[in-house]
């Protein structure tokens, strides 16, 4: 017998997720690999965590994180029972799967769209069902419902697409599902509205939230759910009963004390994420509109493979993403939107390459 047979069946088939790359802190790189934001977190936020650090360290964080859930009510108008904070809100979707998931049962999202989902699914046991995009990138409501599934995730604004889709259709899963709706809304500081109104409409739906996009507090790992009491009160029993540490709790109920603080560095994402497509667009490549902090562009003809483009990026220093799978990615490359100098340097570089073709 290898060791490796004590582990579950299913975890041994499966592949895991695949983060994108994290470069050494020593490389001079530019990351638009992962949609992180390119400019630091605010003064505040920083100092608030640095307050945090000393000799109360040794005592356990607040288990719920009740000074988050408090000014995070205030910051979104909703009830602190109605919010459940997490490490990352990758954590609020294992939380989810937790709570509403048992071996067999069937979770679904429209695809493509976050991977993570599959990869969560796998390790509760339950079955992952990939449903394509509607036409336009309408969402495919009704065989989403078809499929019976426990719980069906939307990504909105989506990844790797960019593309919102109208919130009446995710009004129109809600009162249609089996189960809860997820509105995983990781990119919706950068769009133009947001899912939060439907939650006065519908108990069965869940609405995630991250600081590591908008907020540039990836490294915190502070992330939200947004929910009706009810499902609130059952999720806090699947948590990991301190979940976020206490440094991650001071930095974000600084941050949601003071959102104003990222306006500025949200209008300089926007305006950068029209000037790239803009500028992609001369340049051949087809930029799908998008209501995120990303860009999805299809590589024009007669220039090289997707591997190839990230390979001659990489060897000028930058780092963006490109999935082989589902074959409507293959042609295509997904460029996080940096600086007005990371822009600069991106377009520069794409010069040189398409010059040496
Ligand atoms: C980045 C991302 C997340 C993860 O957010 P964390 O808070 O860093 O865990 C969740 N969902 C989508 C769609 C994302 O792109």
């Amino acid at each position: 017998m290898t060791v490796k047979n004590t582990v579950r069946p299913s975890i041994q088939k499966m592949s895991g997720y695949t983060p994108g790359e994290q470069p050494k802190t020593t490389q001079r790189i530019i990351k638009l690999n992962t949609n992180e934001n390119p400019y630091p977190p605010p003064q505040g936020v920083l100092d608030a965590i640095r307050d945090a650090v000393g000799e109360r360290l040794r005592l356990y964080p607040e288990p719920t994180s009740k000074p988050v859930r408090e000014a995070a009510a205030k910051a979104y108008g909703l009830h602190p029972d109605q919010i459940l904070v997490g490490n990352g809100s990758d954590d609020l979707l294992t939380m989810i799967l937790r709570t509403f998931v048992d071996a067999g049962q069937v979770v679904a999202s429209a695809d493509p769209t976050y991977s993570l989902y599959q990869t969560l699914t796998t390790i509760q046991g339950g079955v992952f069902r990939s449903i394509p995009w509607d036409a336009e990138g309408a969402l495919p409501v009704q065989a989403l419902i078809e499929t019976g599934a426990r719980v069906i995730f939307v990504v909105r604004p989506n990844s790797p697409t960019g593309h919102a889709v109208p919130l009446e259709s995710i009004a129109d899963l809600c009162v249609r599902a089996p189960g809860v709706v997820v509105l995983d809304e990781a990119y919706a500081d950068f769009c133009d509205d947001n899912g939060i109104p439907l939650l006065a409409r519908f108990k069965n739906l869940i609405i995630t939230r991250t600081f590591s996009k908008s907020f540039s507090l990836a490294g915190l790992r502070i992330g939200f759910g947004f929910t009706h009491p009810e499902l609130a009160e059952e999720m806090h029993k699947v948590r990991d009963s301190y979940n976020v540490d206490a440094l991650a709790q001071a930095g974000a109920v600084a941050a949601l004390n003071n959102l104003k603080a990222f306006d500025a560095n949200l209008e300089a994402i926007k305006q950068q994420r029209t000037r790239l497509s803009t500028e992609l667009e001369k340049r051949h490549f087809k930029v799908a509109p998008s209501q995120a902090n990303f860009i999805l562009a299809r590589i024009p003809a007669n220039t090289m493979g997707g591997d190839q483009w990230l390979a001659e990026l990489k060897a000028r220093g930058i780092l963006i993403r490109y999935f082989t799978k589902p074959a409507e990615l293959a042609d295509k490359l997904r460029i996080s939107v940096g600086s007005a100098e990371e822009v600069d340097a991106l377009l520069a570089a794409i010069d040189e390459i398409i010059a040496a073709i």
